[in-house]
This record gives structure tokens, sequence and C-alpha cells, in this order.
């Protein structure tokens, strides 16, 4: 594995390593990919009892998005709040936010059940007012509360000043039921209760083939291939190249973290607090204080997948912004990842053939989302339950690649310049 969780492997309990596929074999299900998408729907088939599960990937547990992310752990989709309620109505909307909030007790009581040591910090997320106008904020927390039934509380300035030693915010909102942590011993030790119920786990089998066979598929790795009645695709924005129309409707969007040497009596300077924080810009920062007393600082979206010491050169200046106080702090660590996004900015969840099911386009936040796609697809495939069908507004639109890589980013600069211009007219008026 590349520099991407260098950090989260140091930090989290050796996993097991898993081998790779060889030979012919059958399974009731194959799922493609080790992220979180893959891994909560094989443990979601094999609590439900449905045990005879292959899961296959091409690296290690947690390669992708799923080991290298933020850890925030919270409700909601990348989609806004507001765009969902348009879209789908009060209910609708309603059931498919509730869904995600029921994600994160899950992966809680996941944590508690199975005894994974991810170093979870259960102190909520702050969305902290990279502006002065409070008004955002107040149409968010007014949102929720009226029609998702969800609180978030409301910082004074003067108040988050205690918490988040920083100049730069307004106001901010607290997101009580949310939590962070590590997220590839997470992804491990999902791994490890899926194996623990009879799923069969296979590292370093790339899937290279995907075919009809019969009534099921076979789906072939460099070593090794399985029969089975149901597939489930989950490969996020590593793309897999297995089915055309299903690569063709993500766009794989690069964003980047780096973690901090210990701080020290220097954490008090900047946190007193140990809840995770992004702001309420399109393109936010998003940090948070580590157990082991460093900061791990992420941002940006990009195309453009970068090199550690060119993600180290962007975000060291978005943490000096926020942070002077931390000016020449050492960063130990810096990595970025893929996350997979469609033009609708939903995840694409549900049977796109006969037998072929897909969960992807969790976007940049995934976490509880993959939690819920895990349990919808389970579900469905075990017990035939028809839930993933609210999503099916959703489903598989063309991300029109190249062009909509060029799209994605000069919308991006858009965006950023919209923030930019923002801040340069509240600071005038100061
Ligand atoms: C840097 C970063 C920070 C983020 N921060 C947060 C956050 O703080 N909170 C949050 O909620 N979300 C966050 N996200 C988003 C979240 O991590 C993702 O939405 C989520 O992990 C997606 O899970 P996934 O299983 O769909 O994809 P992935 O985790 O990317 O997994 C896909 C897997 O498929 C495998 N694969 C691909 N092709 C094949 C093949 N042919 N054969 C076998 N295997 C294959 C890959 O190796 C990979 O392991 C972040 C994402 C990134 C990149």
């Amino acid at each position: 594995m590349d520099a991407g969780s260098a950090y989260y492997r140091a930090t989290a309990p050796a996993g097991a390593r898993y081998p790779a596929l060889t030979g012919r074999s059958e399974a009731g299900t194959v799922i493609v990919g080790g992220g979180f998408a893959g891994l909560n729907t094989a443990l979601g088939l094999a609590e439900r009892g449905h045990r005879d599960v292959v899961l296959l990937e091409a690296h290690e547990v947690g390669h992708g998005a799923s080991g290298r992310n933020g850890g925030f752990v919270f409700g909601g989709f990348s989609l806004g709040e507001a765009s969902l309620l348009e879209h789908l109505g009060p209910e609708r909307a309603r059931r498919l936010y509730q869904g995600t909030v029921d994600a994160v007790e899950r992966i809680r009581r996941r944590i508690g059940q199975y005894g994974i040591d991810c170093q979870a910090t259960d102190a909520g997320v702050l969305w902290v007012n990279w502006f002065r106008d409070p008004e955002v904020l107040r149409r968010r927390q007014r949102l929720l509360a009226e029609h998702y039934g969800v609180q978030w509380e409301w910082v004074p300035r003067g108040q988050l000043r205690e918490q988040v030693r920083s100049e730069r915010y307004g106001d901010a909102l607290f997101e009580r039921n949310a939590l962070h942590f590590n997220p590839l011993a997470y992804a491990r030790g999902l791994a490890a209760a899926a194996t623990e119920q009879g799923v069969r786990v296979h590292e370093d089998s790339p899937v290279v083939g995907l075919e009809r066979d019969g009534a099921g598929w076979r789906v072939r790795t460099t070593q090794g291939e399985v029969r089975a009645e149901k597939v489930v695709l989950a490969c996020g924005g590593y793309l897999a190249g297995l089915h055309r129309r299903v690569d063709a409707s993500v766009l794989p969007i690069a964003t980047y973290v780096m973690v901090t040497e210990p701080l020290g009596a220097r954490m008090d300077e900047v946190l007193r607090t140990r809840a995770a924080i992004y702001d309420s810009r399109f393109a936010f920062d998003y940090y948070r204080p580590t157990p082991d007393g460093r900061l791990l600082w992420g941002g940006r979206i990009s195309v453009r997948d970068r090199s550690p010491a060119e993600v180290e050169r962007l975000l060291r200046a978005d943490l000096a912004r926020v942070f002077p106080q931390l000016a020449g702090v050492r960063i130990e660590h810096a990595w970025s990842g893929l996350m997979s996004y469609a033009r609708h900015e939903m995840p694409q969840i549900g049977e796109v053939e006969p037998g072929l099911w897909l969960g992807q386009a969790f976007g940049g936040h995934g976490v509880a989302p993959t939690t819920f796609a895990g349990e919808l697809l389970a579900s469905a495939i075990a017990e035939s339950d028809t839930r993933w069908r609210e999503l099916s507004r959703y489903g598989l639109v063309s991300a029109c690649k190249p062009f909509g890589m060029l799209g994605a980013q000069l919308g991006y600069w858009w965006l950023q310049a919209k923030d930019a211009w923002k801040d340069w007219t509240e600071r005038r008026k100061r």
C-alpha cells in the first residue's frame, strides 16, 4: 500500500491477512471491493444467516477511500438536505436521511458488539461558519429540525473561540450524534466480524472478468474464479473496469489528508474540544484531534490525485490560514484518496441487471451511507426487501467522461471562487 494510510496503519491493531483467491469455487453471493460498501454488505448478509459469501479485494481490506478517509462518522449524504427534500418530498427524504442517522448508531453498536479497536471518539462534530453571515447556519438548523427531526445545537462565536482557537470563524452548529475514528481499523474490524460468521475474504484478488453464466455469474480474478448466483459491485472511485455503464456513471474525485507530529502542550493553543470540525465552504477544511495528540487535517477536492509532498504543501497553507500558531509544525504523513461521485451526488444502490447489484458513488460523505447501503443490499439479497428502490431516482446516469471531469473541475473552481468572493466582501465591510 502507498503512503495513503501509513498513519492509520501505524495506529491500528494489526489486521489479519486474507489469502488470494486461487482455483475454482462457488458462492451464493460474490462481493467485489473491500471498502465499507462491500464490507457492510458482507457483514449484513452474514448477520442475516446468508453466509455463503465471497468478498474479493484487489489489494488489502480498506485500501481505497474507506481506509484513508477523515474518519468523520455522521448522518446525511453528499447531496445536501435541502436538495434531497426538493427531489423526493418530505416523507421519502426523511426516511432516507434517517437511514444514515440509524447507520451512525449501527456503527457504534458494531464497534461494541464486535470489540473493534478503532480509537473511536464519540464527541460529536462542529460545523463552523467560515463567514460572518449566520443565515446559512440558521437556515440549515431550521431545515434539519423541521423536516428531518434532527437537532443541531447553536454555538455562538464567543463560545466557539474557547473550543476552536482560531479567529477565522463566525458561529457554529454542533451535531451531537456523531463520532470520529480510525477508519482502516474499523474496516479491518468489519472484515474480521464477517469472516468469523463464515464470509470468505480474499485480498490481492483483483477481479478481471465478469460474465453471465446461465442464471448466475462467473467472476474471474488473476488466479481464480467463482461462480455465483449474485454479484455486488462495490468498487468506489477505484473503478473496476468490469461493467461499462457502472464505471461510466461515476467520477473519481481526489481529496487530501495530512497528519501533524504529536502537538503536546501546543494542542491546547489550537483545540479545546475532542469534536471533529469542518467548515461551511463548498471546498471545506475538515480536521480532528487524534487520540495520540496530533491534528489530522483534510481538505480540497480535485480531479488530480497528488503526491504526498504536493498534498503537504497545499494543506499546510490551508492550516496556516486557520491556525497561524502552528507555523512550522512537522507534518509526518500526507496522502490522497479517491471518492466516487455521481452527477446527482447521491449513492447508486440497487440491482442493475438480474442478479447484478451495485453500491457506489458515496462521494465525500460515505461512512454512514455505506453502512446504510450495506443494510439495504443485504436485506434485498437475503430477504427480498425492496427498500433500496427508495433511491431509484438516483440511478446510473452518465458522468459524461472525459468532459465530466473537466466540468467537475470547472464547477469546483466556480464554487470556490464564489466562496472567496463572499469572504472578500465580508472582510471589506469589517
Ligand atoms: C481522503 C478522503 C477523506 C474522506 N473523509 C470522509 C469522512 O471523514 N467521512 C465520511 O463519511 N466520508 C469520507 N470520505 C468518503 C468515504 O471514505 C467514501 O465515501 C467511502 O469510504 C466509500 O466506500 P466504498 O466502499 O464505496 O469505496 P472504497 O473504500 O474506495 O472501496 C472500493 C474498493 O474496491 C476495490 N476494487 C476496485 N476495483 C476492484 C477489482 N477489480 N477487484 C477487486 N477489488 C477492487 C478497491 O481496491 C477498494 O478497496 C472521504 C474520502 C476520502 C478519499
